[in-house]
């Protein structure tokens, strides 16, 4: 039991609502006010004055993806030779080897080969097109090359040959990651992890085990390519891990605005494309049948216009069950007549603030004619539209208060420039999208605000984040992260 005092704690349950006591009792909150008498055997935690909001919550990311990111060793474009095959030798454990950001300096199969024949090595191009690998992958991908230097299509294939996630391995990835999230104020995350690595069942157990070690609310999305494991998976017991549960069936709808296929109304310019549409319409439709057959729900990935147009369609022609809720996964362009359609849909949206600071005004300058609506982040919460916060890591930095910065801001970091400002969203709306709105899709819904009854899951900063000057807003703010009730990173004040 503990009693949280001197705080300014927000419990937003309504703008403005703060107090500055709460007492808390096995990671659920009991009391909340001020001049509170807790009984003696409570501990007293003084929050000396700091903020103290709801436990931040990333809608949609990718944990172990992000933790691969952190954790592969990176030469940092190193142009010495000297040095570079020095650091590849000192990398080598005897386990298979992918080092990131290796600038050609033109090594080749043999000067790998000497640090080992027998696990596979790779150097990826800092320009993300080429790799250079040792002979056990040349041998492994049937290779006509011998230099090890390979491009494109046969780079990719070498990456694929590399088969490197031993299990401990995965373990350290996603424990990487979750430590590393701590510091962002991150209490939970909502991750597409079960089809890339090593199986549903594994990849799954690792994090079971991960989870009942550290804690962290893991919400796990299903790709549609493991639904077959998923079916199974639902019909046995299992024993439940409090931090772990799956949620909807994630399907790609179209692609991206960097490659061009994000499906939309307008053509690419200097083409005729409009994108691309990752299914056929009959095979979309089979899939939806099989996830509502199973009453499962969809999270549905897709960023163009025309592709949120039909996704808008086929949900309608097919809801999920009552108290159901799909979840689209980016909308980031939207007709008009789309938002006013989803208002009275039951889906949520995982959106990504960073993505409008990251891609504007390029992905505008894609077309002839904007879209009607971009990002419009108020549009849809105007509409009454449930809209929850997300990095989409390791795409953006995982830091909600970044996020909080452009949905407030909607400043580029290209050219500093705002867009579209009657899209601006409230500092308070912005963080409800990181705490309230991030937990709409969890299965019991007593998280994101405090109150009683609720999670004792906190991100604590130093300044009231409504308050403070827009451009202090990132991580430095946060100086305690509790989940649980229990302190997971701590740099209060003593
Ligand atoms: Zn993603």
């Amino acid at each position: 039991m503990k009693h949280w005092k001197n705080g300014i704690i927000h419990t937003m349950r309504k703008q403005g609502e703060c107090v500055s006591e709460m007492i808390t009792d096995k990671g659920i909150v009991k009391e909340l006010g001020e001049n509170l008498h807790p009984d003696e055997t409570c501990e007293a935690i003084d929050l000396k004055g700091t903020h103290v909001y709801p436990g931040f919550v990333d809608a949609h990311l990718h944990l172990l993806g992000y933790g691969q990111m952190l954790t592969r060793p990176n030469l940092k474009l190193e142009r010495n030779r000297v040095r570079v095959l020095r650091f590849i030798e000192e990398q080598f454990k005897g386990e298979p080897l992918f080092i990131e950001g290796y600038f050609d300096i033109g090594l080749e199969a043999f000067d790998l080969n000497a640090i080992s024949l027998e696990q596979p090595i790779l150097l990826r191009h800092n320009d993300y097109h080429s790799v250079t690998v040792n002979q056990v992958i040349l041998d492994r991908i049937d290779a006509s090359d011998t230099t090890g230097i390979l491009t494109e299509e046969e780079a990719e294939k070498a990456i694929k040959a590399m088969h490197m996630h031993t299990k401990e391995r995965l373990s350290y990835m996603l424990e990487t990651a979750i430590d590393d999230l701590y510091a962002y104020g991150i209490t939970g995350g909502h991750s597409d992890d079960l089809a890339y690595y090593n199986g549903f069942e594994e990849t799954l157990g690792i994090f079971s085990d991960v989870l009942s070690k550290k804690a962290f609310r893991a919400h796990l999305l299903v790709h549609h390519e493991v639904l077959d494991d998923y079916e199974r998976f639902l019909k046995k017991p299992w024993k439940k891990n409090a931090f772990l549960e799956l949620g909807a069936v994630k399907v790609f709808y179209d692609g991206t605005f960097s490659s061009k296929t994000a499906l939309m109304h307008e053509p690419y310019l200097g083409t005729r494309s409009k994108g691309l549409k990752i299914f056929f319409d009959q095979a979309f439709e089979d899939l939806i049948k099989r996830v509502r057959s199973l009453n499962l729900t969809l999270a549905i990935h897709v960023i163009g216009d025309r592709g949120l147009d039909e996704i808008v369609e086929w949900l309608r022609r097919y809801p999920p069950k009552e108290g159901q809720r799909d979840r689209i996964i980016h909308a980031s362009m939207a007709t008009l007549d789309a938002i006013e359609k989803l208002s009275d849909m039951p889906v949520t949206l995982d959106v990504q603030p960073q993505f409008l600071s990251s891609d504007l005004p390029w992905a505008l300058d894609l077309f002839g004619k904007p879209p009607q609506k971009v990002y419009p982040w108020k549009s849809y919460l105007e509409q009454g539209i449930i809209c929850s916060g997300s990095s989409d890591a390791p795409v953006e930095e995982p830091d909600p208060l970044l996020g909080m910065h452009a949905a407030i801001t909607r400043i580029s970091k290209h050219d500093h420039s705002c867009y579209y400002k009657d899209e601006k969203i409230s500092a308070y709306q912005a963080i409800e999208l990181y705490t309230r709105y991030a937990n709409a899709q969890t299965k019991d819904a007593l998280k994101g605000i405090i109150d009683l009854g609720y999670v004792a899951d906190f991100t604590i900063t130093s300044e009231n984040l409504e308050e403070v000057e827009c451009d202090a807003l990132n991580r430095r703010l946060v100086i305690g992260t509790v989940i649980d009730e229990t302190f997971v990173y701590d740099r209060l004040p003593r």
